[in-house]
């Protein structure tokens, strides 16, 4: 995982972010309460996650993913378990089930979508990734959803 940026970037955006308070000066960036002695934006660790959860998508995708827990919320598909080798009698049963696996894991790979389109924010931090903006998908749907937004799209 990239390391957020971090510095005047977070602040121009908890100014305008519609989930945090207004900025002040002592008071905890994501929740408002006072600030503990050392603590600088966040009153505890919680409160900075809960802002990385909702501005930097490599946070917020596996946030989301365990919230919808990891189930496309269009059609119910699932993301496939992988095999525990204690389920498996020999190594070569677990060897053969871990390639199968693999392979679904990679065609059914379970995806993150913005609700609102993101505009190409992926990489950055941006209020397109509120958790509330985000659902899982499964490629298919994932798919689906992409093409109907592409101009011209039937229906
Ligand atoms: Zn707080
Ligand atoms: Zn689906
Ligand atoms: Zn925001």
């Amino acid at each position: 995982m990239r390391a957020p940026p971090a510095g005047l970037k977070r602040d121009a955006l908890l100014a305008v972010c519609s989930l945090a308070p207004p900025l002040a000066a002592g008071a905890c960036a994501w929740c408002a309460q006072p600030l503990p002695p050392r603590r600088r934006s966040w009153c505890s660790d919680r409160c900075g996650d809960a802002f990385w959860a909702n501005h930097w998508f490599s946070v917020a995708r596996s946030a989301v993913k365990r919230r919808d827990r990891y189930t496309c919320r269009r059609c119910g598909a699932r993301a496939p378990k992988r095999p525990s080798r204690s389920g498996f009698r020999s190594e070569s049963a677990y060897k053969s089930a871990m390639r199968v696996y693999r392979v679904r894991k990679r065609l059914e790979r379970l995806e993150v979508n913005h609700i609102v389109p993101c505009a190409g924010t992926h990489a950055t931090l941006s209020c397109a990734h509120h958790l509330d903006n985000l659902e899982t998908l499964c490629p298919a749907c994932h798919k689906e959803h992409t093409a109907a937004l592409r101009p011209g799209a039937a229906e």
